[in-house]
């Protein structure tokens, strides 16, 4: 990477780059005489030519990433919230130019994202934004990416983050809080611990729990739930807790992120909506199980029991079997994929999940929750749909109906419940 030091934007974009890039290839700040893949050219220097070189243009409105150095760049700086985007689509550019081959939907030659179309308001970023109240779901990749990006906002409030899982080898590629002296540690009381200080308005509260095994829970406990888990299983059971509005961002492994909003008024698609159990994840299902070594009813039931566990080890010889009862079964197929793990076993290439693909999800997912908090009524879809390698375009932000028989909201009873609970409009960050 070669920048001037005297040009603010380009140094910031650096600072957020090389944490992203650094999970996933080798990044060197100054060439050391080592060969390299690719050449990352920030601002207004000329290239030193060692290898192929793409060329990062920044203005406080986007960022514009190509072989050539056409677009403006402007050394005053953007938001530091828009330069992580930048740097996710950099870091994006960058492994497609450095790895090439295998990456589906590819970014262009040319990549210029515009700021107005991933963050309707950037006004909102300059507030204070007040949580109330709110739990997360999941201190994963998402939940990382969520946090790291709030590091540049004033959230006030307390944040719940509910996780069970520990830190595993595995997470260290995605979860960009994490490192090798975390693993084996609790996920939510580490990943509180590591941002809080980065966080001072807002309280962050670790619970080392998934949030459906919490005690107290009945009526109108959960008002604002914010979901970073990384199944849809798990969100259809936060569904069931009838929160009154819900906030989450998911990703297809590395194609897509999904960002997803409902409350308890709109009438619109719920998480069992969107994720309810298709054909998909019944043969991912049967994936997960053939790999690791159990039966599909036993990958329905979430967590690994005991019984699984050894079943599993017996599979995976290097994994033991004590320290893998109860987690649960995505998470442990993900950490195997990240580490290769399951290559000899699959027989194929696993695509390596990328950290600024989830830093992405999270920070978009902050977006929508300062936005929607911050301007109600402002953001008049519930879904959105944006590649971590190409420019967001307008028909990616729909809104989704309701599917008539979820598994969720397609009961009446539910449905109803969840309206009486939560009848104060108030309550709601916005109506879709
Ligand atoms: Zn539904």
């Amino acid at each position: 990477m070669h920048f001037d030091r005297g040009d603010v934007a380009a140094s910031e974009f650096y600072q957020e780059l090389r944490p992203l890039l650094a999970r996933t290839i080798d990044v060197h700040g100054a060439p050391d005489g080592g060969p390299y893949l690719v050449e990352m050219v920030i601002g207004d220097v000329q290239p030193l030519g060692l290898a192929p070189a793409v060329f990062a243009r920044l203005t406080p409105d986007g960022c514009c990433f190509s072989p050539q150095p056409t677009a403006v760049h402007s050394a005053s700086p953007a938001h530091r919230t828009l330069t992580v985007v930048a740097a996710c689509y950099g870091a994006g550019v960058a492994i497609h130019r450095a790895v090439g081959e295998g990456i589906p939907n590819p970014p262009p030659d040319r990549l210029e994202i515009r700021y107005d179309d991933i963050l309707p308001d950037r006004g909102v970023l300059e507030e204070a934004v007040n949580l109330g109240e709110t739990h997360l779901a999941g201190a994963g990749a998402i939940g990382n990416g969520f946090l790291w990006a709030a590091r540049h906002v004033d959230l006030r409030g307390k944040l719940i983050v509910c996780d069970d899982d520990v830190v595993s080898s595995g997470n260290l590629q995605r979860q960009v809080w994490f490192d090798e002296d975390d693993i084996d540690d609790p996920k939510s009381p580490t990943l509180c611990q590591k941002a809080q200080p980065h966080i001072p308005g807002c309280e962050l509260k670790p619970e080392p729990e998934r949030l459906q095994d919490l005690p107290n829970r009945s009526g109108a406990w959960l008002k604002r739930l914010i979901v970073a888990v990384d199944s849809r299983r798990a969100r259809r059971e936060l569904q069931n807790e009838l929160p009154a509005e819900v906030f989450d961002a998911s990703t297809t492994d590395i194609r897509e992120v999904v960002v997803h909003y409902n409350d308890a008024l709109s009438g619109l698609a719920c998480l069992g909506c969107l994720y309810r159990a298709d054909e998909k994840e019944a043969s991912q299902d049967q994936v997960i199980a053939e790999h690791l070594g159990v039966t599909v009813d036993d990958v329905r039931a979430s967590r690994i029991s005991p019984a699984a566990a050894v079943a599993i080890a017996r599979k995976h010889p290097h994994i033991d079997s004590v320290s893998i009862e109860g987690q649960a079964y995505d998470s442990l197929y993900k950490a195997l994929c990240a580490t290769g793990k399951l290559h000899t076993v699959v027989g194929k290439q696993v695509v390596a999940p990328f950290a600024f693909v989830s830093v992405l999800a999270g920070t978009l997912l902050l977006f929508d929750v300062m936005t929607r908090l911050a301007r109600p009524g402002l953001t008049r879809t519930n879904e959105w749909h944006v590649s971590p390698w190409r420019e967001p375009f307008s028909q990616g932000r729909l809104t989704r109906m309701r599917y008539v028989v979820c598994e969720c909201c397609g009961k009446p009873i539910l449905r109803s419940l969840r309206s009486r609970l939560w009848t104060s409009e108030e309550l709601i960050a916005s109506k879709a």
